[in-house]
């Protein structure tokens, strides 16, 4: 028999008779997420991710139903280049979230997943401690057509995970990309883990997710590490001094930690649960979900009319033959733009 890895335990394991059968009784569903139940939130989560219309029907019901049942928790975004640590942080870090008795639900956002399908996050063997726990719900990126489409599916899968009693929800995603910014738009604090070492370009990390990051970890001070550690902390805190002011409030920290020896994890927490009272306190907080619920609306929204702008008779055509015009510079981009909507509006 084929073995199994945790990370396949925690997937529903009849995913595919779930594709067959499109008769899902939402009360039970409901009910099964209420309790906290992993099959029940699982099936749920493979409805979100399925684009067979009935299936998306019954997600949208369903998510309206846990909608006020959601919210309570924090979210979090980690993000750091493919080997800085992050499976080993979010494991040690998720492992003492579970000791102190919070439920914690791990997803990640991999837009390599839909790229190559071979993924960057999703073929190692990871958080294996985790997985084993009925305190923790691991569930990988969905695969979507495009990154819109992976975060608007990882958002909704949060409002599931909240309505079955997850307290904290941790976002994974890869430094590259991106998908920091779709991460960044459904979290309430952003972690970004670096190398002791090397400057930001040398780590790849773009100022604009420098600028993201409510905590900066150094991880991997460990070992002959740590010095040089200590050093690239102190770096960071000066660099972060000269970005500009969070509206929010709240000076960015720079931590030293270690995913593998669970060094700073404690810390790190403090820092979270200081982070959560500022910004409760100071109404940023609200503030922040409510203008990530807009954007998603915005978001939401154009998305689905370019969706029926272009699903519509006759105007696939059309944008292709303009598309020739447009580069054969018969006609400017403006113009093409404007027969389409023409076309589209006659219609
Ligand atoms: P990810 O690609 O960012 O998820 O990184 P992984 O968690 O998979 O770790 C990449 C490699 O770094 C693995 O070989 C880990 O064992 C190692 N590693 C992860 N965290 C630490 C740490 O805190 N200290 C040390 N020394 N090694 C670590």
């Amino acid at each position: 028999m084929e073995s199994k890895t945790p990370r396949d335990r925690s997937i529903n394991p009849k995913l595919k008779n779930l594709r067959r059968n499109i008769n899902f009784d939402i009360d039970q569903l409901f009910e099964g997420i209420r309790k906290g139940d992993i099959v029940h939130l699982s099936k749920a989560i493979t409805l979100i991710e399925s684009t067979h219309p009935k299936h998306t029907e019954i997600a949208r019901k369903l998510i309206d139903r846990c909608l006020p049942f959601s919210g309570d928790s924090i979210r979090i975004g980690i993000t750091g280049t493919p080997g800085v640590g992050k499976s080993t942080f979010i494991e040690s870090y998720g492992s003492f979230l579970i000791e102190n008795g919070t439920k914690i639900a791990v997803l990640t956002i991999d837009p390599t997943s839909q790229i190559s399908k071979g993924s960057i996050l999703g073929d190692k063997t990871r958080m294996e401690k985790l997985s084993a726990s009925e305190m923790a719900f691991i569930r990988p990126s969905p695969a979507g057509d495009s990154l819109g489409g992976v975060a608007r599916k990882t958002r909704e899968t949060i409002i599931l995970c909240e309505a079955a009693g997850f307290k904290r929800i941790l976002i994974e995603t890869v430094g590259v990309g991106q998908s920091e910014t779709a991460v960044h738009s459904m979290v309430d604090l952003f972690l970004l883990l670096l190398l002791p070492g090397g400057g930001d370009e040398l780590q790849g990390i773009k100022r604009g997710i420098m600028e993201m990051a409510d905590i900066v970890l150094v991880n991997k001070t460990d070992d002959d590490r740590v010095n040089l550690a200590k050093e690239t902390r102190r770096d960071y805190k000066n660099a972060m001094h000269l970005l500009p002011a969070k509206e929010n409030g709240w000076p960015v920290k720079v931590l030293n930690t270690s995913g593998l020896h669970g060094i700073g994890i404690k810390e790190l927490e403090e820092e979270v649960q200081g982070f959560e009272a500022l910004t409760k306190s100071n109404q940023s907080f609200n503030l922040k979900r409510q203008n990530q619920s807009s954007y998603w609306l915005e978001e939401s929204l154009n998305q689905q009319l370019l969706d029926t702008f272009k699903n519509k008779d006759g105007i696939k055509e059309l944008l292709e033959t303009l598309k020739t015009q447009v580069t054969d510079h018969k006609i400017s981009p403006f113009h093409a733009a404007e027969l389409l909507i023409k076309e589209f509006l006659k219609q």
